[in-house]
């Protein structure tokens, strides 16, 4: 949202969860400004409030809650201030927020965004709730305010409809819908003509993307034709819906990056079957021999739960020997955390708390080995390297991707521009990056 005009009441929005929230509030964003509204860089200077939640674990809500009643401190101040819920985490505890949070003025769904000037205009006095999920709404003719970095994230499709058994995101998002290319294409070709660089389409299960006769892989193919896109990449994608499309875009389109972020969940059919996930160990395997051949330099992530209702020892030892044989280069693991309104939520939760910690603890050991073995491969690679900015580290090093989307470190010499792509050569390793000297 435009900082320049400070003349409309000003918005602080906090982002929590997943790139599609962050891509959500960048639509959130675009929605107040043709309203009027410019934006606040804290809360303090703010007349609204919004936080864009997450409902995925319940940690995720505990904290959005502390800083809701660290906020409301402000509001107690100041009454005037408006403080408003959005995302997920509105969604999936619409019955009891406003009880929970009385100093809340507004709550808004995943589906309401269109609604909220209108919503602000009308909590003077009771708060606004609108958590209608809407199978209609995709924000098609809303461009999202982008931050002005070289990578930009792109909502292609919006809700799910597999209802993994522990998931909350079919019913806080609602159900799949695909934007149309041409919808695409427009933001796409504008973000590039403003010196985006790379495009990360985003969806739920991106893969499960169709809008008439066009697919996923299609729609790679498309977004390839852009000019001065010169990096595509997508998340996430469902093991079930990998098809000859999009394994035939990701071999013969040069600009979408090998990489791929393949959620397996569990190493154990049984429990895999407990999620309802649609897949076995041995099928999803044999898709990632597959991806393999087809893609030589892919590097692949995945997601690993441990602690589902019923993982006994056994179902664990599975998942680590799956994470070995597979050798993903990155992991998100998580402890198993039981979400309200979730199919698996009536099995209840059998694996104690100390159970769970100590087996992502396992888990989490085994794959800093496996992150390491697979990034100490590489010493010795040339690499092409889109330049994003100054090092976490610092000390005059930059800091970018290589296409297997693993960070890449370099010294910072003049003449190299955060967007350039470089050649760098790997000198020396960590779990989490690459160590690289300059190739001239
Ligand atoms: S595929 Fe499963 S885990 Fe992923 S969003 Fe859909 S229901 Fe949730």
């Amino acid at each position: 949202m435009s900082t320049e005009s400070q003349s409309g009441p000003r918005v602080y929005l906090e982002t929590y969860g997943c790139q599609m929230n962050i891509a959500d509030s960048q639509t959130v964003n675009a929605v107040l400004r043709r309203a009027g509204y410019s934006s606040a860089e804290r809360p303090e200077d703010a007349d609204v409030i919004l936080l864009n939640t997450c409902a995925i674990r319940e940690h995720a809500e505990e904290r959005v809650l502390g800083r809701l009643s660290d906020l409301a401190r402000l509001k107690s101040r100041r009454p005037e201030l408006k403080l408003g819920l959005l995302g997920c985490m509105a969604q999936h505890n619409r019955a009891t927020l406003v009880e929970k949070a009385s100093y809340l003025d507004l709550v808004a769904g995943p589906d309401s965004y269109r609604r909220l000037p209108e919503m602000l205009r009308n909590a003077s006095f009771d708060p606004a709730v609108d958590v209608r999920l809407d199978r209609g709404e995709t924000y098609a003719d809303i461009t999202p305010d982008h931050d002005g970095s070289i990578r930009a994230y792109v909502t292609a499709m919006r809700g799910c409809d597999k209802f993994c058994t522990f998931c909350v995101v079919p019913y806080v998002r609602g159900r799949e819908r695909s934007i149309a290319p041409d919808d695409l294409l427009r933001e796409i070709r504008e973000l590039a003509a403003r010196g985006v660089k790379e495009i990360v389409l985003l969806g739920q299960t991106v893969n499960a993307y169709r809008h008439g006769a066009s697919d996923f892989g299609a729609l790679l193919r498309m977004v390839a034709r852009v000019d001065g896109v010169e990096r595509i990449r997508f998340t996430s994608p469902h093991p079930s819906d990998i098809n000859d499309s999009l394994i035939d875009a990701m071999t013969t389109e040069p600009k979408v990056q090998p990489y791929l972020h393949l959620p397996v969940q569990s190493g154990s059919d049984r429990i895999l079957a407990a999620m309802d996930r649609g897949y076995t160990v041995a099928e999803y395997c044999s898709l990632v021999e597959r991806l393999r051949r087809a893609i030589p330099a892919l590097a692949l992530s995945t997601d690993i739960i441990v602690g589902f209702h019923g993982e006994d020892d056994s179902d664990f030892r599975a998942t680590l020997s799956l994470v070995a044989e597979i050798g993903y280069d990155s992991a998100f693991t998580f402890k198993y955390s039981v979400r309200e309104n979730t199919r698996a939520h009536k099995l209840g939760d059998s694996v104690s708390d100390e159970e769970k910690g100590r087996r992502l603890s396992e888990l989490i050991a085994l794959q800093e080995k496996i992150s390491l073995d697979r990034n100490l491969t590489n010493i010795g690679q040339l690499f092409k390297v889109l330049v994003e900015g100054p090092a976490r580290r610092g000390n005059a090093m930059l800091a970018g991707k290589t296409p297997q989307f693993k960070t890449a470190v370099f010294p910072a010499v003049e003449g190299i521009r955060v967007g350039a792509t470089i050649a760098v050569r790997v000198e020396s390793a960590t779990a989490h990056s690459l160590i690289c000297s300059l190739v001239a």
